[in-house]
């Protein structure tokens, strides 16, 4: 049975994490064939500050976040190690080799220069945790996932050669319970130039190499212990789900659960790989699954909230109807923005779009269509989702509070809401 792993940057958070996802892995039978491991604790946040830093003009500022990248991780290796190990010198090494890159791509557009300083943060912690597992016994092969993960040069958001991929997994030899550990996130273009596969990406990472292996499970360790039918940070009385399919965990994915990346499940769906998510705190706890079958996440109400959302009322200024071919034009000005209408509603002379506030990218959208269209703007509205909604349910929502707009079909209902009348944390009505 082939199994691969994959394990978010809280679970390598610091060395006591690395220790216990060494005993587990140890604990494990059978062992994982492939791990897929994140950068360590925040450290892509802090690549990303570093990065605005070697762009900017203030060098001390640029240094002392080079420090601390570098004082945390130097600190793990010590920590684990013990002072002077290879460790300490492999991660030295790349962190100087990441400085002198700094000033040779300073100039260089900023989605590339992007990908070769955050994608760093993946190099680091697998050196760590691979050299761990080794050093408790777990026979472990650090793969360059740059090998691996062949992509075009559509910096951070690098879109997958699947056959070159393939290729190139396939052709990866291991000796006995060898177990293989790659980054998460990155990826290289023919040429060999880093990628990386958008935020969250080491998801995607896991399920292209569960894919490739033709893998019988792919398992997620979270410091959550599965999927929820309501974000636990926001819903008082979420509740887990045991199991849900591939269909409705994307639908859930595309209106904003923001459990697992959304470009995850089309390669498991592709050869009906099942993932589990797990608790990596307590391994034992229920797992979640998403997979083929339907099971109750199929059936019972999920709840998806999206902040900070901004409703545009879109009519021509002549009058003319909203038809086929004026609605292409304006969701196409959006699209090429990278603005996703999260609610859609038309009538004969207006097409009312409900996008994430992103001032940068909605200026220039709004200051084109300005020519021929009017636009009445709302800002600070929260929409709610809910598939599989049932009457009472979506009354008790409504009560005391104004619902901008609404949408139901028969398995999903949205509403759009006043963000000062919603509360903070909400109670899921029984
Ligand atoms: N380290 C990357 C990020 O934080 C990728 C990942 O964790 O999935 O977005
Ligand atoms: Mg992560």
């Amino acid at each position: 049975m082939t199994r691969i792993f994959k394990f978010g940057g809280a679970s390598i958070r610091d060395a006591d994490a690395i220790r216990h996802l060494g005993d587990l892995i140890a604990g494990e039978a059978p062992k994982p064939q492939a791990i897929v491991v994140s950068a360590m604790g925040n450290t892509t946040n802090a690549l990303e500050a570093l990065l605005g830093s070697a762009r900017g003009d203030d060098p001390a500022d640029y240094r002392q976040r080079l420090a601390a990248i570098r004082d945390d991780h130097l600190a793990v290796a010590e920590a684990m190690f013990g002072p002077g190990s290879s460790v300490a010198d492999e991660l030295a090494q790349r962190l100087a080799e990441l400085d002198a890159a700094h000033r040779a791509h300073r100039q260089a557009p900023y989605p590339f220069h992007y990908d070769q300083t955050v994608g760093m943060g993946e190099l680091l912690s697998t050196a760590l945790v691979a050299a761990w597992l080794n050093e408790i016994g777990v026979a472990t092969r650090w793969c360059d996932a740059r090998t691996l993960i062949i992509t075009d040069d559509r910096h951070q958001a690098a879109n997958i050669d699947w056959a070159a991929t393939q290729e190139r997994i396939a052709s990866l030899t291991q000796a006995g319970d060898e177990v293989l550990l790659t980054q998460g996130f990155i990826g290289a273009t023919a040429g060999g130039a880093m990628t990386t596969l958008g935020r969250e990406g080491s998801d995607f990472s896991a399920a292209i190499l569960a894919e490739a292996l033709d893998a019988d499970e792919l398992t997620f360790w979270k410091d959550v212990p599965g999927l929820y039918n309501a974000d636990p940070r926001r819903f008082a009385n979420a509740r887990q789900m045991a199991q849900l399919s591939y269909e409705e965990a994307l639908e859930q994915t595309w209106h904003g659960a923001k459990v697992i990346h959304p470009r995850t499940l089309a390669p498991l769906q592709r050869r009906g790989i099942p993932l589990t998510v797990r608790s990596f705190l307590e391994p034992d706890a229920p797992p979640s699954i998403i997979g083929p079958e339907p099971g109750e996440g199929d059936r019972q109400p999920a709840f998806m909230l999206r902040d900070d959302q901004v409703l545009l009322d879109i009519s021509i200024r002549d009058g003319s109807f909203v038809d086929e071919a004026l609605m292409a034009e304006v969701l196409t000005r959006f699209a090429e923005a990278g603005l996703h209408a999260n609610l859609l509603d038309v009538e004969a002379l207006r097409l009312r779009l409900v996008v994430d506030h992103r001032p940068e990218r909605l200026a220039p959208v709004l200051e084109a269509l300005d020519e021929r269209f009017s636009v009445a703007r709302q800002d600070d509205l929260v929409l709610l989702t809910v598939r599989h909604p049932v009457d009472a349910l979506l009354a008790h929502l409504d009560a005391d509070r104004t619902r901008l707009v609404e949408r139901c079909n028969a398995t999903t209902a949205q509403r759009l809401y006043l963000a000062a009348e919603c509360p903070d944390t909400w109670q899921i009505p029984d």
